[in-house]
């Protein structure tokens, strides 16, 4: 009874002193699928993603196992993945360089290096505007039919948006240089170029972690 009143205090302990909120993570390592980060290359950036199988399964788009699959033969990869329920799967560790910004330029900073090495990428089960979905081949007809089906799968759920809040504070922790700013966590698609990827798209709400849609000039 001592013993159990001890651990139950110990938890309670644990829980008030801890300085993150609670996160779920589970481990699903891409190693394969990724590189070395560079000694002295400093992580700066978080690059931000959507992700889905909705094209091949759109009554199954958001399959870790198979998203994996994809990832492995394309080969990609990301640092995480943010699942629906806000689970963090957690695919390549952060020393490691994750496959996911691919060619791109900064249009504020030309010269920036390659973004993979400099970054943390954040992927999220997401299915995005049907702009943003043009370029999966997803037809506006075959949109509608499935926003009209399951339309809690559109956009990005409330606990997505809590867990990626969360695992942004827990990530610029062990990465300081990674301001909180538009310059420094930026989407897929202002590095990439909308006409090569569109995530995390239209229906990303930057506001719900405390940032904005626009950049704001330096
Ligand atoms: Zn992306």
């Amino acid at each position: 009874m001592a013993r159990n009143r001890i651990l139950v205090s110990c938890l309670l302990l644990a829980i008030t002193t801890s300085a993150y909120a609670a996160l779920k993570f589970v481990d699903h390592w891409m190693l394969k699928q990724s590189s070395t980060r560079p000694a002295g290359v400093v992580v700066d950036h978080l690059v931000l993603h959507f992700c889905s199988d909705v094209i091949a399964h759109p009554d199954d788009p958001y399959n870790i196992n198979r998203q994996v699959e994809i990832f492995e033969k394309a080969p990609a990869s990301a640092n995480y993945l943010i699942a629906r329920d806000g689970t963090v799967y957690r695919l390549v560790p952060e020393d490691r360089v994750a496959w996911h910004a691919g060619k791109g330029r900064l249009e504020w900073d030309p010269k920036f290096p390659g973004m993979n090495q400099k970054s943390i990428g954040i992927e999220m089960f997401a299915i995005g505007s049907p702009n943003d979905m043009k370029l999966f081949g997803m037809t506006k007809e075959k949109y509608d039919a499935f926003k009209t089906k399951h339309p809690e799968w559109v956009g990005f759920s409330d606990a997505q948006y809590t867990a990626l809040n969360e695992l942004i504070k827990q990530i610029r922790s062990r990465h300081p240089a990674i301001a909180f700013d538009r310059y420094h966590i930026i989407g897929h698609e202002e590095w990439a170029g909308r006409a090569r990827r569109t995530d995390p798209g239209e229906l990303f709400d930057w506001k719900r972690i405390g940032l904005t849609r626009e950049r704001p000039a330096k």
